[in-house]
């Protein structure tokens, strides 16, 4: 499967373009997404592939892709055997992926698909991974906008590998940087900061995030919290620093504090009132061990979850779309 570029663009219909698009409860957006997402597959001058995770969808989502699907032949189905996350959800796209670049996209169309020939275009002038990078988030809070904007500041900021601002997992990848993706095998699939890690010569498009097209979205601010820490944790040890350099500085200040209370008594003789003071300092040490122990807590429970080696998903089904069949059955694992 491996080709160089040089063979790659000399007989593009060999090319396979893989494109992964998870899914979970889009039964409101998948017959929109087919509609706008094939046309624009046929104009290209290569193969395409589609591969849907359905990421444990409760709805109609995987049914109506089975039957949708078997009008397009060679386009893939990968039913997970619950809901694992759309992390995990990308991850098995990208493993069962054959293409010689991947593609991923969220089913909502809020990546437009009308990007995709601009990708491959660029990855075919020579380059690995194509970055669509978001000028403007349309249809979200500016809660989110805001808390999103300093979120991918602070990662930066504190992480060793530079994650790139403003951008999702839309974006186009060469077979080598795929591979060297895959090699990462940690259970915490931060994959924003697993794709940076990877590295390789990299592309940025620019591009304005259209709203969700139909159906809503999946994330809470509870979940987006979690990911949040989990981004942060993952490609970073220094809020564990943080932590020693807080403790540092007001067990300092504390020492300080006693020596002065002791020398104020002895050499003025002041009785020492001030209730109130002790409550503040009691209660602001209190929380700053608190969220010290937390964040220790937060990198022993990930080394615990890595150390169970499970697997990050597991698939239930594995369905090709042949023309003939309804849907081929080709693999059954788990
Ligand atoms: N998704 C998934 N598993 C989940 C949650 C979401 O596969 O547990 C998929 C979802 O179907 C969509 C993509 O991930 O294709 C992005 O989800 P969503 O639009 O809800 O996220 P947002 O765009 O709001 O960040
Ligand atoms: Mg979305």
């Amino acid at each position: 499967m491996k080709k160089t570029l040089n063979a790659v663009t000399n007989h593009l219909e060999d090319v396979l373009l893989s494109i992964i698009v998870p899914v979970f409860n889009e039964s409101a957006m998948l017959p929109i997404f087919l509609e706008r997402v094939i046309p624009i597959l046929k104009t290209l001058p290569l193969r395409t592939e589609l591969i849907f995770i359905d990421d444990g969808s409760t709805d109609t989502s995987a049914e109506y892709l089975r039957q949708a699907l078997d009008k397009y032949p060679g386009q893939k189905l990968i039913k997970l055997s619950r809901n694992f996350g759309k992390e995990a959800a990308i991850t098995a796209g990208l493993e069962h992926a054959g293409g010689d670049a991947v593609v991923i996209m969220d089913a909502d169309l809020q990546d437009p698909p009308e990007y995709i020939p601009i990708m491959v275009n660029t990855w075919l002038s020579g380059t690995d991974v194509v970055l669509m990078q978001r000028r403007s988030r349309a249809g979200e809070s500016p809660f989110k906008r805001m808390s999103a904007h300093l979120f991918y500041r602070l990662l930066n900021r504190i992480s060793q590998t530079e994650i790139p601002v403003d951008t999702g997992d839309y974006r186009l990848m060469s077979r080598r940087s795929v591979d060297a993706l895959l090699t990462l095998k940690e259970r915490n699939r931060y994959m924003k900061g697993l794709f940076a890690w990877v590295g390789m010569p990299t592309k940025v498009i620019r591009y304005d995030r259209a709203p969700r097209a139909a159906g809503k979205t999946k994330w809470s601010y509870c979940g987006l919290f979690g990911l949040a820490l989990e981004g942060l944790t993952s490609f970073s040890v220094s809020p564990l620093r943080w932590a020693v350099g807080v403790g540092l500085i007001s067990a300092l200040t504390g020492a300080l504090f006693g020596i002065w209370v002791v020398a104020k008594t002895v050499f003025i003789g002041d009785a020492t009132a001030g209730y109130p003071s002790l409550i503040a300092i009691i209660t602001f040490l209190g929380g700053i061990q608190l969220f010290s122990i937390g964040l220790v807590g937060e990198y022993v429970g990930k080394a615990y979850l890595e150390a169970k080696q499970r697997p990050v998903y597991l698939t239930e089904e594995i369905f090709e779309s042949q023309p003939g069949y309804t849907y081929l059955e080709i693999k059954r694992k788990g």
